[in-house]
């Protein structure tokens, strides 16, 4: 079994290190850098919005919404565009909490959908490669993110992409409404 939070805690705190990050082209920042104290842990996990189902907006949300639906799932986008190309996020239309709460049939549906939207996504061109990340620490209403990132630019490869997300300017709102709305005419098709 992993050890406990307050071992983790215990162990952790004065063993911090510093990782190399001059040295990691895709780090998106520079000058001096430490980490921050690792603070003690916390009583209880605080509550993810729309817990159980209870004033859940996802839940709430009328398919109008979105920008694609089926029966059993919902793809949405944010309210503006972001850095990157394309954002979009693919939840489950009932209300689940974790990948592990899905019954068998909608487990094998999301692998399905989750390989076609990324296919989609890349088809809209120039597009290196779409993140298929599912983190669920915010809002409990189950979801997967699909981040597109721009091809040929080598800083903004891997994880930090999701970081990069909040400092390129974002992307001209008239080219991202038409790469979403491409995107929805594919998926219905
Ligand atoms: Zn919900």
């Amino acid at each position: 079994m992993p050890e406990t939070p307050e071992e983790l805690y215990a162990r952790a705190k004065d063993a911090l290190r510093m990782p190399p990050t001059e040295e990691w082209e895709t780090f998106p920042f520079e000058g001096e850098l430490r980490p921050r104290p690792l603070l003690p842990p916390v009583e209880r996990e605080r509550p993810r919005l729309g817990e159980g189902g209870v004033d859940c907006r996802r839940c709430a949300a009328p398919d109008d919404d979105y920008l694609w639906t089926n029966e059993h799932w919902r793809l949405w986008h944010l309210e503006k565009p972001t850095g990157l190309p394309l954002i979009v996020i693919l939840e489950s239309r009932e209300h689940y909490a974790e990948p592990g709460d899905l019954p068998d049939e909608l487990a094998a549906e999301i692998g399905v959908l989750l390989c076609r939207v990324e296919r989609e996504i890349r088809a809209l061109g120039n597009i290196g490669r779409v993140h298929v990340c599912r983190w669920g620490d915010g809002g409990e209403h189950l979801h997967w993110w699909l981040l597109a990132r721009p091809s040929r630019v080598p800083q903004l490869l891997g994880s930090f992409a999701a970081i990069w997300d909040d400092i390129l300017p974002p992307v001209p709102e008239k080219l991202w409404r038409a790469d979403l709305a491409r995107l929805a005419t594919a998926l219905r098709a």
